[in-house]
This record gives C-alpha cells, sequence and structure tokens, in this order.
C-alpha cells in the first residue's frame, strides 16, 4: 500500500501548484484568487522513485483565524486521519502569518509527522521567509519553488526517512 501525503496550508501559498508539480499534471487548479481548491483532490506522486498518493486541501478559506471555517477544517481532519506524513506549505516571501501560526498549533495537536515547507522559495528575497519556517516547530524546513520546480530533491530528502 501507498503512503498518502497531505499537504496543508492557508491559502494561496502553493499547495495546488506543489500537488501539480508532485502529480505531474495540472490535477488541481491553481488560481490567483484564494481559496480556489472546494474539494481535495488526490493524485499519484512519484518523486525519484518514492510512490506516494499526494493530496491537495483548502481547509483553511478565511484569513482570520478567529474564523476557521468548521467545515473544511473538519474535512482537512478526515483526511488526516489516513496520512502518513503531511506538507506544511508557507509562502517564503510573504513570511509567517498568524494563520500559518494558527495552522500549526493545530497540526502539532495531529498524530501525524509534519515537514515545514517553504514555498515561493526562489531567488535572495525569500531566503529569511525559509529560514523562519525554523519557528513552527517542525525541524528543518524545506525551501522550494513549486512553480519552479526548485528543491523537489531537499522535500524527497525529508519524506523518505518518514513515509
Ligand atoms: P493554494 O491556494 O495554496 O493552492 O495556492 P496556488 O497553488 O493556487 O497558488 C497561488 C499563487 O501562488 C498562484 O498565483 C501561483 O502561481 C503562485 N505560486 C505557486 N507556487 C509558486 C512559486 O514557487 N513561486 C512563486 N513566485 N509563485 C508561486
Ligand atoms: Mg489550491
Amino acid at each position: 500500500n501507498k503512503p498518502t501525503v497531505i499537504i496543508i496550508g492557508r491559502p494561496n501559498v502553493g499547495k495546488s501548484t506543489l500537488f501539480n508539480r508532485l502529480v505531474g499534471k495540472k490535477l488541481a487548479l491553481v488560481d490567483d484568487q484564494p481559496g480556489v481548491t472546494r474539494d481535495r483532490r488526490l493524485g499519484d506522486a512519484t518523486v525519484a522513485g518514492l510512490e506516494f498518493t499526494v493530496v491537495d486541501t483548502a481547509g483553511w478559506e478565511d484569513d482570520d483565524p478567529a474564523s476557521l471555517p468548521g467545515r473544511m477544517r473538519k474535512q482537512t481532519e478526515v483526511s488526516l486521519e489516513g496520512a502518513d506524513a503531511a506538507l506544511m506549505v508557507v509562502d517564503a516571501r510573504a513570511g509567517l502569518t498568524p494563520l500559518d501560526e494558527e495552522i500549526a498549533r493545530w497540526l502539532r495537536e495531529q498524530h501525524v509527522p509534519v515537514v515545514p515547507v517553504a514555498n515561493k522559495a526562489e531567488g535572495r528575497a525569500a531566503e529569511a521567509g525559509v529560514l523562519e519556517c525554523y519557528n513552527l516547530g517542525f525541524g528543518e524546513p524545506v525551501g522550494l519553488s513549486a512553480e519552479h520546480g526548485d528543491g523537489i530533491a531537499d522535500l524527497f530528502a525529508a519524506l523518505w526517512p518518514i513515509i
């Protein structure tokens, strides 16, 4: 049975772009509008021979942590039950936001290994944002660019020991 890896994060950090990058097809909808991924999507990923099922989610549709939409969050919780690992994606250019911290807090209560992923990390401008991800408390962050395809080898190195 293939392991399952779930992609989690606030809107617009590039979860669907990463999903598409891992699956190698345009299965997930990518849009500049936050919250375009209404349903979770499953795909088959192969990274350097490591095969897993990857799940794209849209669990946090609202940037206000005080009003986390329960239905979407519930859906993410259900997805997480069958997951062997979670990728917590943040935007390295934007840096950590209160909603990122809220999601991290929630993830720490779930019983799944978490890899912190700092996306949009192409170029020097993102370096500080990648380092900031140590503060999420999940260990060494993986800096990558889902759009450009950089850093996928580092993601593999972080994933293979845990799935
Ligand atoms: P989601 O809401 O988390 O699923 O985010 P999307 O995958 O829909 O992407 C949101 C926006 O970020 C889109 O405009 C993407 O083109 C952009 N984006 C995604 N990955 C990257 C990246 O690696 N670098 C940059 N600069 N932009 C990215
Ligand atoms: Mg999406």
